[in-house]
């Protein structure tokens, strides 16, 4: 047997399945290169289902002439210059494949021009360029992909009817208004308009790709929690559709199919909906994107969650409480005002949700990789962490079946978390001893100073992360001390009710909670964590037994935790009311100089306000 090395045109052209195998999978890669362009206005033609033609133009940015050769080249790209970028990419593309695969397997043009260049032009045929040429245009690029897959008939006989691929194309264009309504899209096909948006919004998008008429059915939500952020429309109660093609969801502005995510849907819907109807949705999820792993394959429109659970929890509660119409509804509903919450007082600024925009520049990514990812104790033949292993080198391993992989993936997830935390929290300790307390403002912000710094404290979300903490490890220790309550508290319970807390007793005893059968489908509680004897326990348990259904899915310890953490915020001292001198002392030793902390809502526990940026404010330095 011979080993062949095979030229780069073969190579290029079996490269190229990867990438593109479909007309919808080069508009996809097109249109996204277009947004990583920074276009405002994008115009997508397609005929004979994209087989003939495929043409993007933009307004971004443009290429340089100099730069047009290299756009064709195999892993060429503007969008990272070294693996210490794919840390914090926050483009869509980054791989820099996808005009070379496409331009493998088509004829392809790219005309293009920047804001302070002439506009150039460069042809391939099948991968074989041709020379620069002057050209016309306005700024930005226009590529044009014409007969497609002309050089791989095997491919091109994969292909479906016209009429499907230009069905599957018009799916992703409605994901891409979907999921940039600030980009104004015109969208044809044969000739014939499409979808045209005009940039302003995404009920003017989803008015767009589903009719008008259909927002009268829709609940806009825009709710946080836990650090993740829920935005977009729901169906209402009586909305059901037919399948799951009125489905998006855009985690931190990708588009993706995730499991979690549709299960937690499925079951806030599942008293409203009949078998075989499926929930409307347009959501966003955005979430600190340490705690997702996007794409595991580039045609995978996946995503992974180091933590199923929060994100289940977050999803089916807040999606719950709107159709259920319960008190947290308002909180969430996007349109109703906020009702003002008790803590609001005591907050500075709401905490900054993820968007979809960047969340780490570049510089802030190649940073934290000069600290060393922790290896995989005891796991071989996985990414360490995705984010730093080359995309292209992930999902190759498939040493083990699915399953345990997916498991010891869960795993490398939690140690890097716990890594990560545990690195952060020796970042930002700072030596108790070194602080000078330099008293308060506001009754609520408690200023220390250290050198040419000064750290404020908010009191309340320090005492609040204090108790929770407290709680919780008194949770994992089981060393919870019980207080008796003076009249014990009867909970009459239905069969299911009383069946699913008992089997659950053993967690609440764990907890604190002395809690036993009272005959009669009854249950008496007469103990409960010292540290919440103010606890309302109607409260509690309705909570708790509102979500049994979905506990199937996620422990109840998450659940409790998730508890734990507002009754701690409701028995933390309030922001305006005054400390002694000894509690603030306690406060601080307790915190034990880790100002990175956050309370279980996720705001700051205390802000760094360094010497020179007051100095900035008085104009003493600039
Ligand atoms: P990637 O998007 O992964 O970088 P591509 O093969 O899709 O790789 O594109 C290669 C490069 O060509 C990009 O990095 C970018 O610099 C340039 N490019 C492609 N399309 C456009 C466009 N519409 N406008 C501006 N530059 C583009
Ligand atoms: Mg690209």
């Amino acid at each position: 047997m011979k080993i062949n090395v095979l030229s780069a045109d073969v190579y290029n052209k079996i490269a190229a399945g990867e990438v593109v195998d479909r007309p919808y999978s080069v508009v996809k890669e097109l249109v996204e290169n277009a947004i990583d362009a920074g276009a405002g206005e994008i115009t997508v033609e397609i005929e004979g289902g994209g087989k003939t033609l495929i043409r993007v133009t933009d307004n971004g940015g443009g290429i340089e002439k100099d730069d047009l050769v290299r756009a064709y080249a195999p892993h060429a790209t503007s969008k990272i210059s070294d693996a210490g970028d794919l840390f914090g990419v926050s483009t869509l593309g980054f791989r820099g494949e996808a005009l070379a695969s496409i331009a493998a397997v088509s004829r392809m043009k790219i005309v293009s021009k920047t804001a302070d260049g002439e506009a150039w032009s460069l042809a391939s045929e099948g991968g074989t360029l041709g020379n620069v040429l002057p050209s016309a245009g306005g700024n930005g690029t226009q590529v044009t992909v014409s007969d497609l897959f002309f050089n791989t008939p095997a491919r091109l006989k994969f292909l479906k009817s016209d009429g499907a691929e230009e069905g599957d194309v018009t799916n992703m264009m409605a994901r891409f208004l979907l999921s940039r309504p600030e980009i104004a899209f015109t969208y044809t096909a044969n000739g014939k308009v499409r979808y045209r948006s005009y940039g302003d919004g995404l009920a003017a998008a989803l008015a767009v790709v589903y009719g008008a008429g259909t927002l009268d059915n829709l609940y806009e939500i825009d709710a946080e929690k836990h650090g993740i952020r829920l935005r977009g429309f729901i169906g209402n109660q009586n909305f059901a559709k037919p399948n799951r093609t009125y489905q998006s969801l855009f985690v931190n502005g990708r588009y993706v199919v995730n499991q979690t995510v549709s299960a937690a849907l499925s079951n806030a819907y599942a008293s409203y909906l009949m078998k075989r109807q499926y929930p409307f949705y347009v959501l966003f999820l955005d979430v600190p994107p340490e705690i997702v792993d996007v794409n595991v394959h580039p045609n995978k429109a996946d995503v992974r969650f180091a933590d199923n659970q929060v994100i289940y929890g977050s999803v089916y509660s807040v999606v719950s409480s709107v159709l259920d119409g319960n008190s947290r509804a308002l909180e969430y509903l996007a349109s109703a005002p906020k009702r003002p919450a008790e803590e609001s007082r005591a907050v500075p600024s709401a905490p900054s949700a993820p968007t979809a925009a960047p969340a780490m520049t570049f510089e802030q990514a190649k940073k934290e990789l000069e600290f060393e990812i922790p290896p995989l104790a005891g796991k071989v033949n996985l990414p360490r962490r995705s984010f730093t292993e080359s995309p292209a080198a992930m999902g190759v391993h498939a040493p083990s079946p699915e399953r345990a992989q997916e498991e010891a993936k869960e795993d490398a997830f939690e140690e890097n978390r716990k890594f990560l935390l545990e690195r952060e929290k020796k970042q930002r300790r700072v030596d108790p001893a070194t602080l000078e307390f330099k008293g308060e403002l506001f009754r609520t912000y408690l200023i220390y100073e250290r050198g040419e710094e000064a750290y404020v404290i908010d009191q309340h979300a320090a005492h609040e992360r204090l108790i929770y903490d407290r709680l919780r490890a008194n949770m994992e220790n089981r060393t919870v001390v019980s207080q008796p309550m003076l009249t014990p508290y009867v909970l009459n319970l239905n069969a299911q009710e009383f069946a699913f807390l008992e089997k659950n007793f053993g967690v609440l005893r764990e907890i604190g909670f002395e809690i036993g059968e009272f005959g009669q489908g009854s249950v008496k509680v007469s103990s409960v964590p010292s540290d919440l004897t103010d606890l309302d326990l109607g409260a509690f348990f309705g909570e708790v037994l509102s979500n049994y259904e979905s506990l199937r899915a996620i422990k109840l310890a998450e659940l409790l935790k998730d508890k734990l953490a507002s009754a701690a915020c409701k028995a933390a001292v309030k922001g305006g009311e005054k400390l002694t001198d000894a509690e603030v002392r306690s406060l601080l030793e307790r915190m034990d100089g880790d100002m990175g902390l956050k309370c279980p809502h996720g705001r700051p526990v205390a802000v760094l306000i360094k010497k020179s940026e007051i100095e900035k404010l008085f104009k003493r330095i600039v």
